[in-house]
């Protein structure tokens, strides 16, 4: 049989963590899916020092593996896997991702803010047909061809480290020129190859993607270069909320709409974090959105009248 969670909280930034550690420990079942350890604006913080309670500034990725083993501790099931579909309406929700259907009683909606609107030419006419954002779901399709991948983040290597499995080549562009490549994470493959300083201008193809038009920092030069396939790994600033599918009320910034104790419109569904139209994206915020909507969704969960603060007292008020 499959299994049924108490909750399922889709993001695995401060405000899904937090949200985590507070719904385990109040003993709901509780899952994480987490697209992945370094997508997430936490990830991006090189120095975090405002974050009460650190006796020295850390990386934000170190306060984030602070965050994840706490929340493990409690019970909290950690994966990471990226949320493709939800359906949130009936009484046990379902959530998508490749390999994956979670069925849980409530869901916590955590995803940050780390999206964008397309912005490159040809990026938005040819989603689903050569341009995509899930090198997981779509690598198989490329098998032996062509692609590329766009961005400079740790994510964005590890994603062309996995497509190398599958295409016969793989281009890494990246438009800065700040681009790392750690060769203990990712070793050297002879089928992927790093363009630093490079702006892909245009995607092109007909039917499906054909080629990209490609601009080159250094001398300002335009190219054009057969493609079949171009994974975007770029970051903005916008709630991610595209596997949603307005599964939930959002505002005109599509920003996920919740009243103060972090519910959304749908009953058992709640949003913490950057991702909700919170006006001061922090990590306190986030972390404090995330223990409101775990109180919520534990409150949901069993019926109760009030919402309980501290779960060493007896249950069931
Ligand atoms: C460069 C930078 C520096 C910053 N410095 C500070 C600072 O000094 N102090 C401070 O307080 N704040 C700082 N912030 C802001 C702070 O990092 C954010 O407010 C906070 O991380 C928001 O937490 P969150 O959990 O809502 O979202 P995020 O931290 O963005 O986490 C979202 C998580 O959701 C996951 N996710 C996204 N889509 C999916 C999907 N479809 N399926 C599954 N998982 C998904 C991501 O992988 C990620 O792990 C900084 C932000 C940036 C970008």
């Amino acid at each position: 049989m499959e299994e049924l969670y108490d909750v399922v909280i889709i993001g695995g930034g401060p405000a899904g963590l937090t949200a985590a550690q507070y719904a385990a420990r109040s003993e709901l079942k509780t899952i994480v899916l987490d697209k992945s350890q370094s997508a997430g604006a936490l990830a991006f913080a090189d120095r975090i020092e405002n974050y009460p309670g650190l006796p020295e500034p850390v990386s934000g990725k170190e306060l984030l593996d602070i965050f994840r083993e706490q929340a493990k501790r409690f019970g909290a099931i950690y994966r990471e896997e990226q949320v493709i579909g939800v359906n949130l309406s009936p009484e046990i929700k379902e959530v998508y991702t490749m390999s994956n259907t979670y069925k849980s009683r409530a869901v916590i909606i955590a995803t940050g803010a780390m999206g964008r609107k397309p912005t490159i030419k040809g990026e938005k006419e040819f989603l689903g047909r050569g341009v995509s954002y899930c090198a997981i779901c779509d690598a198989a399709f490329f098998r032996d061809r062509t692609v590329c991948v766009i961005g400079d983040s740790e994510e964005a290597v590890k994603e062309a480290d996995l497509l190398t499995r599958y295409a016969a080549t793989v281009y890494l562009i990246s438009p800065s020129r700040k681009l790392k490549v750690d060769e203990a994470m990712v070793p050297q493959k002879d089928n992927l190859k790093i363009m630093k300083g490079v702006i892909v201008k245009e995607i092109v193809g007909d039917e499906t993607v054909q080629k990209i038009r490609l601009m080159d920092m250094a001398d300002n030069r335009e190219r054009e270069m057969e493609m079949d396939g171009v994974f975007v790994y770029l970051h903005g600033n916008r709630p991610i909320v595209d596997f949603l599918n307005f599964a939930v009320d959002l505002s005109d910034e599509e920003c996920v709409i919740t009243n103060k104790m972090m519910e959304t419109n749908i009953p058992g569904v709640f949003a913490a974090g950057d991702v909700t139209c919170v006006e001061v994206r922090q990590v306190i915020i986030a972390a404090a959105n995330g223990c409101i909507a775990a109180l919520s969704a534990d409150k949901y969960v069993h019926h109760r009248k009030r919402r309980r603060y501290d779960w060493s007292k007896s249950k069931g008020e």
